[in-house]
């Protein structure tokens, strides 16, 4: 591997895998993989990823072999709990919009409790002890951390533990093992890191431009090109309704004297209650499109 190529390590196989190679070619990397699928060489920029588990990623960047990374928040708070060394060489750049999941505690679905103090002296399951750990002494509980690295959610069902505190999305393996999510410790989402020590300037440069390619990925992921035809006089009812827009472009309409064409970038998710809204003020022949790419 060149020393004059930026190096991001990926999880291989799992949940931000296909998210994270998407990310990448969205921001315009001609991905070539090797024969051993580890490694995808850019064929247009000096980038080349590492196809590793998530575990590894933070210790891939701690040693120096990969420059960025990519995992779920809680992967890098529970390494990062761990001793202050590790946390003062990790640099959260940003929140990628992928992989959101939240740590929780979840107790037997006919488990009858009325406050967080139900877990006192109680046995919880976790692959995330640390941050248990710290949740507990936070709250000032006492209870026994039973340590497992995966399928946490069988061990209540095993009388292992009481409790679990897992990673939940949406609630289905939970369900399945007659669990119920009792707490919300945590929120969690993809997120792309890197040491804190200093690229040297060749690194920089594919940085930087690798950097704002994914804010403007992740810019026009939320944004939303709306036109409609609207009456004119209804021009600033239809500001206040959608949202994060920047000032919108009015066009006449050929052979109407009241109506006008509106075309607008709302910066937010439009959902179908503020369409519905803009119906009520005249609004019609409305389109939402996507954004593809954005840059300020
Ligand atoms: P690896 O083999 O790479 O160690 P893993 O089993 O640790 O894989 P996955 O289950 O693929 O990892 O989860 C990767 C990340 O996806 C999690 O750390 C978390 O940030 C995120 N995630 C999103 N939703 C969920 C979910 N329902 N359960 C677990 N993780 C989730
Ligand atoms: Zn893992």
């Amino acid at each position: 591997m060149s020393n004059l190529r930026l190096k991001i390590a990926l999880q291989k196989k799992g949940r931000l895998s296909d998210d994270s190679i998407e990310l990448l070619r969205r921001c315009g990397l001609k991905l070539l993989s090797s024969k051993s699928s580890l490694f995808y060489s850019a064929e247009n920029y000096p980038i080349d990823l590492l196809l590793v588990r998530d575990d590894d990623i933070p210790t891939l960047i701690q040693d120096g072999i990969c420059d960025l990374g990519i995992v779920g928040d809680n992967v890098l708070k529970e390494k990062t709990q761990v001793n202050l060394e590790f946390s003062s060489c990790f640099q959260t750049i940003m929140p990628l919009n992928f992989g959101r999941c939240r740590l929780s505690i979840a107790v037997p679905k006919d488990q009858e409790y009325q406050t967080i103090d139900f877990l006192q002296n109680k046995r919880i399951a976790t692959s995330y002890p640390i941050l248990l750990q710290q949740f507990l002494k936070q709250e000032n509980i006492t209870a026994q951390i039973v340590s497992i690295s995966g399928s946490v959610e069988i061990a209540p069902g095993l009388n292992m533990a009481d409790a679990i505190f897992d990673l939940v999305s949406t609630g289905r393996t939970l369900a399945e093992n007659n669990l119920k999510e009792l707490y919300v410790v945590l929120e969690s989402q993809a997120v792309f890191f890197k040491s804190t020590s200093e690229f040297n300037s060749e690194k920089k440069k594919i940085y930087d431009v690798l950097l704002k390619r994914i804010q403007s990925v992740i810019k026009a992921q939320e944004s939303k090109y709306i036109l409609f035809h609207a009456p004119r006089d209804a021009i600033s009812k239809i500001r206040e309704i959608l949202p994060g827009c920047e000032s919108p472009t009015i066009l006449p309409l050929e052979g109407s004297e009241d109506k006008v064409a509106v075309h607008v970038v709302s910066r937010e998710s439009v959902f179908w209650n503020t369409l519905e809204k803009l119906q009520t003020v005249g609004a019609s022949a409305i389109l939402v499109l996507p954004v593809e790419k954005m840059m300020a």
